[in-house]
């Protein structure tokens, strides 16, 4: 390449066009957050302003994807032994994609012997056996509901299992069970309804596995029944406040308990 001929850049999409296309899909996590609050979605969504992972959020990436592996090659039928997977882990965990973590000094070896624990506790209480070959890992999933006036839904099951679908996370305190049906409401609806869509099948139940990051790291699993009428008559609302929203364009702060997790805090305290 001549280093005297500039190359043109690809132009930024303009936000008109980016709104359009929030418009044609959505998936679980856009929904939550745009429920959540508008301006921190707009932040992340529409102005793409880019922000380091934060510490909390690479452990739970490097947990999910290590237990992604162990599933996958349960599904493979050649399980990982425990050394496999703590490789693994160490691959994810190297795995940086936007950018440096800012971790205080020291904080880095803490959280990494923290998030392997977590994973050899669950991998050693064996609660999904190594022989066991699942139903589907990792697949990506989408329905068209344009019938109904609403955007294609997207997202990707982690793991379905003897008809049920297995959902992890990970947390720092012990969830509440009646807490935890309400806040992963908009979550576990999504994906019946994806796998309903795709299978055309009830699905038999949603587990959400929780790995606990306490000094004794423990597993705790919520099993929730099928989605209920009242919850997919939810989604879809949910879906329609979505797209009105999007069409006004009106995104304004709801501060709250949240904000204290937000990364856009000092872009909101700017904001008029
Ligand atoms: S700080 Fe709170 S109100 Fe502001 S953008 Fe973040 S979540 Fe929204």
């Amino acid at each position: 390449m001549n280093p005297l001929i500039s190359t043109p850049s690809t132009p930024e999409p303009a936000e008109k066009d980016i709104l359009n296309d929030l418009q044609r899909t959505v998936s679980a996590s856009r929904l939550g957050l745009f429920l959540q609050c508008r301006l921190k979605f707009y932040f992340r969504h529409v102005l793409r302003v880019a922000k380091p992972r934060t510490p909390a959020l690479h452990v739970g990436s490097a947990v999910h994807a290590v237990l992604n592996a162990w599933n996958k090659a349960r599904w493979l039928e050649q399980p990982l032994t425990l050394k496999q997977a703590h490789d693994a882990f160490m691959s994810s965990w190297a795995d940086q994609p936007e950018g440096p973590i800012p971790w205080e000094a020291g904080e880095e070896e803490t959280e990494k012997t923290t998030g392997w624990r977590l994973v050899d506790t669950y991998l050693r209480e064996s609660h999904v056996p190594a022989g066991l070959k699942p139903d589907a890992v990792e697949v990506p999933v989408q329905t068209d509901l344009s019938s109904q006036g609403l955007p294609v839904l997207i997202g990707v099951l982690d793991l379905v299992q003897r008809g049920e679908i297995i959902d992890y996370k990970t947390s720092s305190t012990t969830p509440n069970p009646d807490k935890v049906i309400h806040s992963t409401e908009i979550q576990t609806s999504a994906y019946a309804l994806l796998y309903r869509h795709n299978t055309g099948k009830q699905e038999n139940g949603i587990q959400l596995h929780h790995l606990v990051k306490l000094k004794n790291p423990k597993v705790v699993i919520n099993t929730l029944p099928p989605m209920s009428l009242q919850q997919e008559l939810r989604l879809m609302r949910q879906m329609e406040a979505y797209l009105n929203g999007l069409q006004s364009g009106r995104f304004v702060p709801s501060p709250g308990m949240h904000c204290s997790s937000c990364e856009f805090f000092k872009e909101c305290r700017q904001w008029h």
